[in-house]
């Protein structure tokens, strides 16, 4: 094996792999990853044991990196109106649309939209190019609508956007609040070292706050499911209760911080009593007590926060409120304390360093800090810069539904889905905006809208720096060739900028120039980053950087003597006036819906959808409500319906959930329109912004949920994409060896044969029907073999679920005994259920019959008998829950087996599909 930091070099002998190290694209945990090719082009991918942020875990996501690596989809050529043409024309258009939209209606005329996806280098340029030559603050990322309202937090509080943990805090931690976050699906790989930490020191305890039981509750020695938004009133009345009952840090608050008596008065509003304040949150009085009395018999305590607090109209101030805590109790600054955002995205961090949000100029320097905005202009040597904030990603679009916005360039990101009110942003589109899309996937909803398309190099091909959320920069190494005409980010960004008349700012050849230009940046503004002397920076140690946490220089922790980034030094309090999300539910709306992410998906689905494995563990969105509330309604499990909100609809299946609270839904953030035309869940969420942040309220929408009428309702299983026509509802996703359709449809069909033929590719050759008919049940079931292989499947009616058709579509010789079985759905005794382990298939009614069978009381015996849960590890919090369920003993440190049972075969079924 040729082992290394730099480029892969893909000239190998047979038997040979080079590996490279490399990032994770998708969270913030920010992973490394040993990713080696072989003489075939074939990938694998691997953690790497020696990156810091995972030592070697991947989750499910970062496993299945290898399967979203192919060329369908792919933009490979620059278009302009759909119709190929060459980079130089493409770019030619751009810079005159650019430059005649400057020329008549000013700098703020035109915008960037970018992404947490691209790289530092990138954005580097992207931000250079607007706030230093465009002369506009215009610029936003995706980042405002995931983490803006920490970073407008830490700006208040620190005089910085400075994260003041990383992770072995949590490891050394005795007390970790979880708040707004399931870690446990959307940053696996952490919630996997706080589980080891916390096996390995019993008396670490975590506390989970959020109004679901999510699977991170699975580790909570407290769970306090808070009303919705509610957050800021209840870390309002822990700050009143730990001073009342003098839990803080006198010497730390004098010496450290300013505003201690505005929040301290501000808070104590809402403390006078506690059943009031157990009505404001939705929590019983003895839990609110429970967890003071935690917080304050434990001085290592690190809270963690993601988009639960964050997306809301109050995010700042919630956020502010967490902080607060910390600042009181003086518990900041050191091993295992502190107030601790977790990033959503990959490059999140990085984006926010350079300045990739619209209110800041660059490198942590904020407009109106006028001394550093000469040394940024002087380094830049900026003919133009921007004088003042630019727009933020709901107001920009806002800009461009009123025609203020004549040209604008998105990178790497896809609005038209994950924006609120995308229905009402798309109908009020304007005619005459010039629409650039950079992107390395060809058709994407934000595609469809643009003049310009330009090809973007992916993931594995390209090279730069990415930010996770402790702060530690890591390379991240291309390991394919770029294809076709795909070009890096950085360097459509700096043509541009050569072609706006700007040669000598933007003459890079290389994301490491670029770094090095960054580096010294940086250091001109000597603000809390540090990336090192640019002067160390050359080509080579760039390519062999190795993952480190800004200040790359510091002797001591960030915040360790207490001096903070204000202009005195001194940490600042905030006065808190919580407040409750904007929308009420009412009698015309009255449930609250909470979007969030699943575990196996990724934002808009782009990438991993490709994946089959990954589409296994949830194939299609739900809308998940308490089985309660599906009563009420006259609902059962599995029911399709619309749900509406003053905003829009979506429609979707509903999913019986008991951890969710009543009057509440539940819904995944992901689907788009190539995979469900009825479920891009902005469609509900208002545009409503925190006043600071400009983060909108993305987990608090209000809507009504109605059933919806059809006729026939059942699956598909297909080897080509049969697309969505006739279909009340249809959403499709990848299997192995095709697609699984699952369908409503309210046409009249006579014949399913035919309803099936019809949409499947013409065949010459021997094509072998199987059928079966129940007309007084609804029941309809077509299969149909060519030349003996397996091509489709249709069920319509009640019936078993797709599982186990599905799992038997990845083989095209069938065996006698699955033949028979095609039109039952199921072999006798082999559903396996809803998948729960994607690294070694294996599904939720195996795994529950082995525990129930054997009495596998712990995820290591589970491992042991059927693998699951011991390679990535995300299954395991639902790998606990079913023990749990299972309710197999009481005792169970007693009733442990010394050695795990020995399953028959029909145990073990499917395990190594
Ligand atoms: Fe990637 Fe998973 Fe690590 Fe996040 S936790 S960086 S998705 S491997």
């Amino acid at each position: 094996m040729a082992a290394g930091g730099n480029k892969m070099d893909a000239t190998l002998r047979p038997g040979e792999t080079a590996t490279v190290k490399t990032t994770c694209p998708y969270c913030g945990v920010g992973c490394g990853i040993l990713a080696s090719l072989g003489p075939g082009g074939s990938v694998t991918i691997k953690g790497d044991p020696d990156h810091p942020a995972n030592f070697g875990r991947l989750c499910s996501k970062g496993s299945a990196l290898a399967e979203t690596l192919g060329m369908e989809g792919r933009l490979l050529h620059p278009e302009v109106s759909g119709r190929r043409t060459t980079w130089d024309d493409a770019l030619d258009l751009v810079t005159k649309r650019f430059q005649e939209a400057i020329d008549d209606h000013g700098s703020d005329s035109v915008a960037f939209y970018v992404s947490g996806q691209i790289l530092t280098e990138d954005y580097y340029i992207a931000n250079k190019l607007m706030k230093g030559f465009i002369g506009s603050g215009n610029i936003d990322t995706n980042s405002r609508l995931c983490m803006a309202s920490a970073v407008a937090a830490h700006k208040r509080a620190f005089g910085t956007d400075t994260v003041p943990c990383d992770y072995t805090d949590l490891e050394e931690a005795e007390l970790v609040l979880i708040v707004g976050s399931n870690l446990a699906w959307c940053h696996p790989v952490i919630y996997q070292r706080l589980l080891a930490a916390k096996s390995a020191n019993p008396s670490m305890q975590v506390v989970v706050i959020d109004p679901r039981r999510t699977a991170t509750t699975e580790i909570a020695d407290l769970h306090l499911p808070i009303l919705p938004g509610r957050d800021g009133f209840l870390f309002s009345w822990l700050l009143a209760e730990l001073d009342r009952k003098g839990c803080k840090d006198t010497t730390f608050i004098d010496q450290h911080t300013d505003g201690f008596d505005d929040a301290i008065a501000a808070a104590r509003c809402y403390a006078e009593n506690i059943d009031s304040m157990a009505d404001e949150t939705g929590l019983e009085p003895a839990q609110l007590i429970q967890l003071r009395d935690m917080i304050m018999a434990s001085e290592r305590m690190v809270t963690l926060f993601s988009q639960g607090i964050n997306q809301s109209t109050s995010g700042t101030d919630k956020g502010n409120a967490i902080i607060n805590l910390h600042l009181l109790t003086g518990r900041i600054g050191k091993p295992g304390m502190g107030p601790f955002s977790i990033t959503g995205q990959p490059n999140a961090m990085g984006g926010r360093e350079v300045g990739g949000l619209a209110n800041q100029l660059a490198a942590h320097v904020d407009f109106g800090d006028v001394s550093r905005e000469a040394l940024v202009h002087a380094f830049w040597s900026s003919k133009k810069p921007a004088m003042g904030p630019g727009l933020k990603a709901v107001d920009l679009f806002e800009a461009v539904r009123a025609g203020k916005i004549k040209a604008l360039l998105i990178m790497a990101t896809n609005p038209l889905v994950s924006l609120p009110d995308v229905d009402g942003i798309k109908s009020d589109w304007p005619d005459d905006v010039f629409v650039v899309v950079v992107d390395c996937i060809r058709d994407t909803a934000t595609s469809a809208i643009a003049d310009v398309l330009m090809p973007a190099a992916a993931w594995a091909e390209k090279d730069g720096t990415v930010t996770n959320s402790e702060r530690r920069v890591s390379r991240q190494r291309s390991f394919l060739p770029t294809p076709d005409e795909a070009r890096p980010d950085w360097w459509i960004l700096a043509e541009l900028g050569k072609r706006l008349g700007h040669r000598a700012a933007f003459a890079f050849e290389t994301p490491a120039e670029i770094f090095r230009e960054y580096a010294g940046l940086v250091r001109a503004v000597d603000r809390d980053l540090d990336y090192g002397d640019p002067a160390d920076l050359s080509d080579g140690a760039y390519d062999a950087w190795e993952p480190a946490a800004w200040p790359l220089n510091a002797k001591d922790r960030l915040f360790a003597d207490g001096t903070f980034f204000t202009d005195n030094g001194k940490a600042r309090f905030i006065a808190i006036e919580p407040r409750s999300p904007k929308a009420v539910p009412d009698w015309r709306y009255p449930f609250v819906l909470n979007t969030g992410r699943y575990r196996d998906h990724w934002h808009t689905l782009t990438r991993t959808a490709r994946s089959a494995t990954l589409s296994r563990h949830r194939a299609e969105p739900t809308a998940d409500i308490n089985p309660e509330d599906a009563d009420t309604l006259g609902l059962e499990d599995n029911d399709l319906v619309r749900l509406t909100s003053p905003s829009g609809q979506v429609m979707m299946p509903i999913a019986l959930d008991g951890s969710i609270p009543v009057g509440q839904v539940f819904a995944p953030m992901h689907w788009n329109g190539a995979y469900n035309k009825t479920a891009e869940i902005n469609r509900l969420v208002a545009p409503a912004t925190d006043p600071v942040s400009g983060q909108p309220e993305s987990k608090a929408a209000v809507l009504r949920i109605e059933p919806v009428s059809f006729r026939h309702r059942g699956f598909a299983l297909t080897r080509a994409d049969m697309g969505f026509t006739d279909c009340v509802y249809a959403n499709r996703s990848r299997i192995k060896g095709g697609w699984l359709h699952r369908l409503a449809i309210d046409a009249e069909v006579q014949d399913w044969q035919s309803w099936l033929a019809s949409r499947l590719d013409a065949f010459n050759g021997d094509r072998h029907w199987l059928s079966f008919a129940d007309e007084a049940k609804g029941q309809y079931r077509v299969a149909v073999l060519e030349n003996g292989e397996l091509q489709a499947v249709l069920f319509i009616g009640k019936g078993p679920t797709a599982d186990w058709l599905s799992e038997q579509f990845g083989t095209l010789e069938l065996d006698d005994h699955t033949r028979k079985a095609l039109l039952l759905g199921a072999a006798p005794g082999a559903d396996p259920g809803p998948l729960v382990c994607a690294c070694f298939g294996v599904g939720q009614k195996i795994i529950a019959k082995a525990i129930d069978d054997h009495g596998l009381c712990s995820t290591d015996l589970v491992g042991a008998a059927l693998k699951a849960g011991t390679n990535c590890g995300s299954c395991l919090p639902e790998l606990r829950r079913l023990i749990k369920s299972a309710a197999i003993c009481q005792n169970r440190a007693a009733c442990q087996p010394a050695t795990p049972p020995a399953l028959s075969e029909t145990d073990v079924i499917d395990v190594e599909a």
